[in-house]
């Protein structure tokens, strides 16, 4: 090791642009891109979409031969358990530990999980190639789907299995879909677009248990339902992939504490970036965490900057830029939501899609968009202007 090892733990996108930023702005030290799943490091965003229906493989984020020619040492399948940021080394179960002189964090989230249900067949959760494979297998063989959650996965799976053409019913304990990140219009547009393809939509009820033995045969609701399902899909968000680092001294709080330039809190040479930083907004004074895939990519760029340190230190800002495609339907998403604001619909400039814009003292601050490209891109450059 040489004392400028950087070490990257989780090949996700994050994991991946941060060692490939670092090697294309010409630093030369070690870089090590430690990773837990086996094969090359993929993009997500598929996975709930195109991989459920087409049978795609999700995008290689880079293969592990041109990360090699890159000069990075990709180490598939090793799984970290352990950070001492005494000796500043990573543990690794049944191997060597890995020294660093500077280390990320991207190891991303994991689905929260209904424990009731754990070790039933015909449950599933999706994170991973592996959860999205065994997800379409299920697909293709058919039954009846309940999807307990709807946000996002919620939301895509749903798309996905009723363009398969099975029967599909969404739960969300919440009174709407979206709830935690969108206003009450846009929810309704959303369950207006699964109500339009036949998804049956049930908000405002919660799951209190299941019927079957070894296989799961149908979910009962707190009102008494039951809904006959072959194949339930859980998506009822996510938790930071911290458990490795309990014990470590890092400052865990619902995700990694960091400051705005995403080095973790009482640290020296530890940065974090993607689902499992928690970065301390200066603007609005609170820590926030974002779950999407172009945080996770912008992350990465501050990141390989503060460790280049080739200039003064970035801070992350997000515009809050979300998408998602729901049965051919582009759903993009910019700016702030939430309480104290008025959500307006106005008319887009071409097409049929739908604008929503989202008010704050008379001034735009947010806007969704249903297949209406040009309208959020309007909003989204009106918002970095200022
Ligand atoms: P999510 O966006 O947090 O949505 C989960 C939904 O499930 C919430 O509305 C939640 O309500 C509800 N819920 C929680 N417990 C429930 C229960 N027991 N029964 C029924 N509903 C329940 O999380 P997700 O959809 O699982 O996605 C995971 C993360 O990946 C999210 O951060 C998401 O934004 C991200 N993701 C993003 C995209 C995209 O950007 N296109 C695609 C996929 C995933 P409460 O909020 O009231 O708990």
């Amino acid at each position: 090791m040489t004392r400028s090892t950087t070490v990257v733990v989780g090949a996700s996108v994050a994991g991946v642009r941060v060692a490939q930023t670092l090697r294309r702005r010409g630093h030369d030290g070690p870089v090590i891109l430690l990773e837990r799943e086996p094969g090359n490091p993929y993009d997500k965003p598929a996975l709930s979409k195109t991989v459920l229906v087409q049978d795609e493989l999700p995008s290689a984020l880079g293969t592990a031969t041109e990360l090699a020619e890159e000069n990075i040492d990709f180490r598939a399948g090793t799984a970290v358990d352990g950070l001492d940021l005494v000796a500043r080394q990573i543990l690794i179960h049944g191997e060597e530990p890995v020294p660093f002189a500077q280390l990320v964090i991207t190891t991303g989230s994991r689905p929260r999980r209904l424990s009731q249900f754990d070790g039933l067949r015909g449950v599933h959760y999706l994170r991973t190639r592996t959860d999205a494979a065994a997800l379409r297998a299920a697909f293709i063989r058919g039954g009846r789907v309940v999807v307990i959650g709807g946000g996002f996965i919620g939301g895509e799976v749903a798309a996905s299995a009723r363009s398969l053409g099975l029967p599909v019913t969404i739960v969300e304990a919440a009174p709407r879909l979206l709830a935690r990140l969108m206003p009450t219009e846009v929810s309704e547009a959303v369950a207006g677009l699964h109500r339009d393809h036949g998804v049956k939509v049930i908000c405002g009820r919660t799951v209190t248990g299941y019927r079957g033995g070894s296989d799961i045969e149908a979910i009962e609701l707190d009102d008494g339902t039951v809904l006959p399902a072959e194949i339930v899909v859980i998506g009822i968000g996510t938790v930071p992939d911290t458990a490795w680092l309990e014990g470590s001294g890092l400052r865990i709080d619902n995700g990694i504490l960091c400051g705005p330039n995403l080095a973790a809190e009482a640290t020296d040479g530890v940065f974090v970036a993607g689902d499992v930083a928690r970065w301390h907004d200066p603007t609005t004074g609170f820590y926030d965490r974002a779950e999407h895939w172009t945080s996770a990519r912008d992350q990465a760029a501050v990141v390989a900057h503060n460790l280049i340190a080739d200039g003064p230190p970035k801070h992350f800002a997000t515009d809050g830029y979300v998408w998602s495609d729901q049965f051919g339907v582009s759903i993009q998403h910019v700016g702030r939501t939430g309480p104290g604001l008025r959500t307006e619909r106005r008319p887009t400039k071409v097409g049929r899609g739908q604008l929503f814009v989202h008010l704050s003292g008379g001034h735009v601050v947010g806007a969704t968009t249903f297949d209406a490209p040009s309208d959020l891109l309007a909003v989204r450059r009106d918002l970095a202007s200022r």
